[in-house]
């Protein structure tokens, strides 16, 4: 059997290579603590399972849902844009519903990046921006993100002939996997430059919600002049600890929404109208569990980065997302780093590098570890790093 090149331009997911590592540490017979993949430790709030549960019992639920999503879902978007970021949607032309923020990225370059187009995406970034641009058939060409601007790219820098190629242009505050997070100046300047480049600008802020210490993430869509160039990524997932419901919307730009509908009509059916009205409840119910959940990822972080200043390792406290970004030892690389903590300790990081060539030096550790492993975890490190 032959398989299609455009197979072979994909590198295995980053999270399915690790997957395959842990188990083999595991089937050595060790108690490995992961700090690796993004997925919240903690339940979905009762009142969304209830929503779904009284949902699911509904026959009307049971049919091919609407390819453009329920009304319903599509205004309560709307009114938390309006609630949140003092931002209007039109909800019939400025939001369309995802299988999940992760199916949307994929799928958007299907629509708007040409075979020798370029997408500009962060490096490092979430690799679906740069899987779903190779498989459209264009160019993927990388921003990087250091330490010394914040982790935040320099639009100066990208070359005239590349920004003469680009088409789109993702970002990502509070950042996966860096944990930066930015001010509204900075999307006021990103939707200038795109504006001017004729660059779709793509904001994915699945962690909007998911800040600390006072700092209030700002929308993409809330400066000027972005409803002409800017589409924004929502999820559910982090915000209400629903990884595995699959559901998530883009929003802005009516040109930009028009295409991604008439993309997804030929790929997916909607998302079940069950777990639609789920996140109806999500987004118009008490919130309560929200702030506890980003209390509780805020101790994890303050005791994971309390615990790595106390071995002299350099960490700022994130203002936002569920990340900590970790300089590695110098004598080390990231990969190494991250199989000498697997080896010595147990633990499970990422290596930057599985974000792009300018994660070098920084392993990510996830915060999505229940407190007593996560105690347990810190511990250990402290051997890897003394012993570096
Ligand atoms: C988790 C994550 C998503 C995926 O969200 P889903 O709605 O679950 O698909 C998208 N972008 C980033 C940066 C993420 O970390």
């Amino acid at each position: 059997m032959r398989t299609a090149k455009r197979i072979d331009r994909l590198p295995p997911y980053l999270f399915a290579e690790m997957d395959r590592k842990i188990k083999a540490a595991q089937d050595k017979g060790v108690d490995v603590i992961s700090f690796g993949i993004g997925d919240p430790d903690l339940p979905t709030p009762p009142h969304v399972v209830d929503a779904l549960c009284s949902a699911a019992a509904d026959p009307s639920t049971h049919r091919y849902p609407s390819y453009t999503g329920m009304p319903e879902f599509r205004r309560a978007i709307a009114n938390w844009y309006r609630t949140r970021f003092g931002v209007d949607l039109d909800p019939d032309t400025q939001i369309q519903p995802l299988v999940g923020t992760k199916e949307g990225i994929f799928h958007l370059p299907v629509a708007f990046v040409d075979p020798g187009d370029v997408a500009l995406i962060p490096d490092p970034g979430y690799p679906v921006y740069e899987t779903g641009t190779l498989l459209a058939g264009g160019e993927p060409v990388a921003m990087p993100l250091l330490s010394e601007n914040d982790f935040k790219p320099d639009l100066g820098a990208i070359p005239a002939d590349v920004v003469r190629r680009a088409r789109v242009m993702w970002l990502n505050y509070p950042s996966n996997p860096t944990a930066a997070c930015v001010d509204e100046a900075f999307f006021a300047d990103a939707v200038r430059y795109c504006n001017e480049h004729d660059i779709l600008l793509c904001h994915d802020a699945a962690y909007s919600e998911i800040t600390f210490d006072d700092y209030v993430a700002p929308s993409a869509l809330q400066v000027d002049g972005a409803m002409d160039c800017a589409v924004e990524f929502g999820s559910l997932s982090k915000t209400y600890n629903m990884t595995g419901w699959r559901i998530g919307w883009v929003a802005g730009a009516t040109r930009a929404i028009e295409a991604i509908k008439r993309l997804k009509t030929n790929i997916d059916s909607g998302i079940f109208d069950a777990v639609q009205r789920a996140g109806i409840a999500a987004l118009e119910g008490p919130q309560d569990h929200l702030v506890a959940t980003i209390e509780r990822y805020r101790h994890r972080r303050d005791l994971l980065c309390d615990a790595l200043k106390s071995m002299d390792v350099v960490v700022e406290p994130p203002r936002g997302s569920i990340y900590v970004w970790t300089p590695v030892p110098e004598r080390h690389t990231s990969e190494s780093f991250a199989t000498a903590l697997l080896e010595k300790a147990g633990v499970v990081a990422i290596p930057g590098t599985g974000y792009g060539p300018s994660g070098e030096g920084f392993v990510r550790f996830s915060l999505t570890v229940p407190d007593e492993r996560l105690e347990e975890g810190v511990e250990r490190l402290r051997t890897v790093f003394a012993d570096s």
